[in-house]
């Protein structure tokens, strides 16, 4: 059955060497009931060991059923211990967070007997042991004799043809060590059993064979046995413990240290509480401002300017680092005005603005800055009047009071192209209050605020007196009219060559060219997010503008001050700028000043600016036109900050995840040290390295998890009255939002980590020498 070959194992400690087998050679019979008596040191657990498979012999071969075992790989040994060989301690060995069933079924868990058949053998090797009325008690429930029985029955439940009992009655009374061995005796009725004692009348009692040991060596052998040469059939089952086996090994474990464990969890789950605060916190103030600036931000437009300021080139400045050799002075411009770039606001460009997309801008609001000669009359008297809503006490008198009128033309000037879904401007975003939408280019609209307030100033411009306060009917205002005169009309020219207002305006009003203007309809924004896309005054539409540059661009003033210096009002000589101010105001130059570009939405702003790129790619640098981004720059500027700090707290917060994952390591390593007992045991009971490692990482997945776990479950509690705080502070409510993908990403974060800091201590455990392990008390 079983036979050893000049075994030999030496154990070599400093400069003593210990020889615990020296060259033992000894056959078994299938079944016989072998003591093996010897003094302590003598070497008889080292051979059980070997028989067992718990330990490897240096040389010499161990033959079962005939077959060597000089080529068993580790899985077999792990096989072997689990199918064929039972062991029995001195100090019963039981796991003692198992309670009594689980440790019987241990040997048949790991060798994947179904549940209903492990537990009626599990029951029966307990009835078989005398233990039919203690089976569902938990081992620190017993006394020792019944622990041993545990254990013998442990043993047996797979029904192995081998049972090792090493001093199985060693820390027994006397009365209990007859019991127990009467127990094992009628055990070897059925299988070969060794057991080592150094009792030497329970071995005369009840073995039929009594080996006698001493210094690694049989000394004596009461019934030797010569073993037939021929092998037998031999297979082995591997064994293999499921993930779930594992998980419940170390459940129940943890659950026999709740204090420790929960503490563990606590400290843990700190790194984990602050990074999902601080990204709970970001989150939700991001959100806050994305809604903030989107809203405050849909009508900050996107502008362009006769002069941009290219910062590309402002950036790339030149050298700084080193000092001109030269002995002279170079005249440069400043850098600054270098960058100073002419936006050719051309025709193609303007129709290049008309083909972008009609649904990404709500509005292209084109300025001319071209004057419009208005005039109404008020108290039977033709007044110069105007659609500005600067105060008209306070105008800008750069042109004397005559031109007042011409300068401060103001107003809004909506699109005439229609929207995507064929509407007008007005129709999509204004509601009209009272009156209608405009018609044709001679209507015009009266923008009120959302509270129906109107500029006062935009009132007296019109030539209405008006206190402030002051409320009128919608009747009172719609049908207003002014009269808008061409400038041949508007100017007379004087004897001495220089241009003056008419200054009988009623024959002006009266001329066939001259266009009444009418205010068809009172209008308010429908949605607050568009307010502010017309200022509230008076709103006309472009077309309008279109009319009054084509009817003034060939006029007599403008032919005369294209061909004066000097201003054809005043007669007064005026520089560069002030020529091309005054040419633009009446009429003479039909580029605008400015456009303003108002996206559909805060997201579509980024496609009307690649549009406005991608013209800029397509031209060469003269011809590029520069645009303001004034909404962009400040949503980078909050945005880059709120993800910079956002960096340095989740990195702090990361600084005690790694503190966690130390920990988890040392408490898996306390856990490794505290366990060895069990991890000899399960090696004793045919588990692998492999499971061995798998009881510990199952351990830390737990411990990893359940940190993570309890942690999200702190962060969100915790943003409660965090939100309970900011809302006091600051009067943003909700700002704190645990995002539930952020939460799931941490508990993986949380488990993978732990995960690594335990699994080095996990590999620790599963390359515990069995035979040492066992050993350790
Ligand atoms: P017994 O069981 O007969 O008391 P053992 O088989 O336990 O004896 O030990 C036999 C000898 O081998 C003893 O001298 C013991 O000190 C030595 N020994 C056992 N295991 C080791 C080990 N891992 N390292 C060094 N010496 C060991
Ligand atoms: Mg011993």
């Amino acid at each position: 059955m079983l036979e050893l070959k000049h075994i030999k194992k030496y154990y070599h400690v400093g400069d003593t060497l210990t020889k615990a087998q020296d060259d033992v050679s000894v056959a078994f019979r299938k079944q016989e009931f072998v003591a093996i008596l010897g003094p302590s040191g003598s070497g008889k657990t080292t051979m059980l060991n070997i028989i067992g498979g718990l330990d490897r012999y240096d040389s010499g071969d161990l033959l079962i059923k005939g077959r060597s075992t000089k080529d068993f790989k580790d899985a077999d040994w792990d096989a072997y211990r689990n199918n064929s060989v039972g062991f029995i301690f001195q100090s019963y060995n039981l796991i003692t967070h198992l309670s009594i069933m689980e440790n019987v079924e241990m040997g048949m868990t790991l060798s994947g007997v179904p549940a209903a058949e492990k537990k009626k053998r599990a029951e029966d090797a307990l009835i078989r042991v005398g233990l039919k009325d203690h089976m569902h008690k938990q081992p620190s429930q017993l006394s020792g004799g019944q622990m041993q029985r545990v254990a013998i029955a442990r043993a047996i439940a797979n029904d192995p043809e081998i049972l090792l009992a090493d001093e199985p009655t060693g820390a027994l009374d006397s009365e209990t060590s007859e019991e127990i061995m009467q127990l094992i005796q009628d055990l070897s009725r059925e299988r070969l059993v060794i057991m080592v004692t150094h009792n030497p009348d329970l071995a005369k009692k009840y073995a039929d064979r009594v080996i006698n040991f001493a210094d690694g060596k049989i000394m004596h052998d009461s019934h030797p046995h010569v073993e037939a040469a021929k092998a037998e059939a031999f297979e082995l089952k591997r064994t293999k413990m499921s993930y779930l086996t594992a998980l419940k090994l170390s459940w129940t474990n943890i659950r026999t240290k709740k204090g420790r464990t929960f503490l563990t969890v606590f400290a843990s789950s700190i790194g984990i509480i602050g990074i999902a605060v601080v990204l709970a916190l970001s989150n939700g103030f991001q959100k806050q401002i994305d809604k903030t600036q989107s809203e405050a931000m849909a009508s900050m437009p996107v502008t362009i300017s006769q002069t941009g300021t290219d910062t590309n080139s402002l950036m790339t400045g030149t050298d700084t680092k080193t000092f001109s050799k030269a002995d002279h002075v170079t005249a440069e411009k400043s850098a600054a005005d270098k960058a100073q770039h002419t936006n050719k606001l051309s025709r193609a460009y303007l129709d290049y603005l008309d083909k972008m997309p009609t649904g990404d801008a709500r509005n292209i609001a084109v300025s001319y800055g071209t004057g419009m000669n208005l005039i109404r009359q008020v108290n039977g008297k033709y007044k110069a009047v105007s659609f500005s809503t600067a105060n008209p006490d306070s105008g800008s008198a750069d042109y004397g009071s005559m031109m007042a009128a011409s300068t401060g033309v103001g107003g809004a000037v909506y699109p005439v192209r229609r929207t995507s879904s064929g509407k007008t401007f007005l129709q999509t975003y204004y509601k009209v209050l009272a009156g209608r939408y405009p018609q044709k280019s001679t209507d015009i609209v009266l923008v009120v605020d959302k509270k129906n307030t109107v500029n006062i100033n935009a009132l007296k411009n019109l030539g209405i007196t008006v206190k402030e306060g002051q409320k009128f009917n919608y009747n009172d205002l719609i049908g207003t009219t002014v009269k808008l005169v061409t400038n041949d009309n508007y100017y007379m020219k004087l004897p001495t060559g220089t241009y003056l207002p008419n200054q009988d305006l009623s024959s002006a009003a009266a001329a066939p060219s001259t266009k009444t203007l009418t205010v068809a309809g009172i209008v308010r924004v429908k949605s607050k997010n568009s307010d502010g896309l017309l200022a509230s005054g008076i709103a006309y539409s472009s077309a309008l503008t279109k009319q009054v540059l084509n009817d003034n661009k060939d006029s007599a003033i403008v032919a005369a001050q294209k061909a004066s210096q000097t201003n054809v009002m005043t007669g007064q000589p005026m520089d560069q700028a002030t020529r091309s101010a005054m040419l633009t105001t009446l009429g003479g130059t039909s580029t605008p000043i400015s456009i303003q570009i108002y996206p559909t939405t805060f997201k579509l702003k980024d496609k009307v600016l690649s549009y406005l790129d991608k013209w800029n790619k397509d031209h060469k640098q003269a011809d590029k036109v520069i645009y303001t981004d004034l909404a962009g720059t400040v949503s980078d500027m909050t945005g880059g900050l709120m993800d910079a700090i956002t960096y340095v707290l989740v990195a702090f917060a990361a600084i005690s995840l790694v503190t966690s994952m130390i920990m988890i390591a040392i408490l898996t390593y306390t856990s490794v040290i505290e366990r060895t007992k069990e991890i000899g045991v399960l090696k004793a009971l045919g588990a692998r390295k492999k499971d061995i490692t798998r009881v510990f990482d199952a351990e830390t997945f737990i411990l990893g998890i359940g940190a993570g776990l309890f942690g999200i479950v702190v962060a969100w509690a915790l943003t409660f009255p965090i939100n309970v705080v900011l809302e006091n502070v600051t009067g943003l409510a909700g700002v704190a939002v645990l995002n539930p993908v952020h939460a799931v990403i941490l508990v993986i974060i949380s488990t993978v980590l732990t995960l690594l800091g335990g699994h080095v201590p996990a590999r620790m455990a599963a390359k515990k020498d069995a035979a040492i392990a066992l050993r350790s008390e």
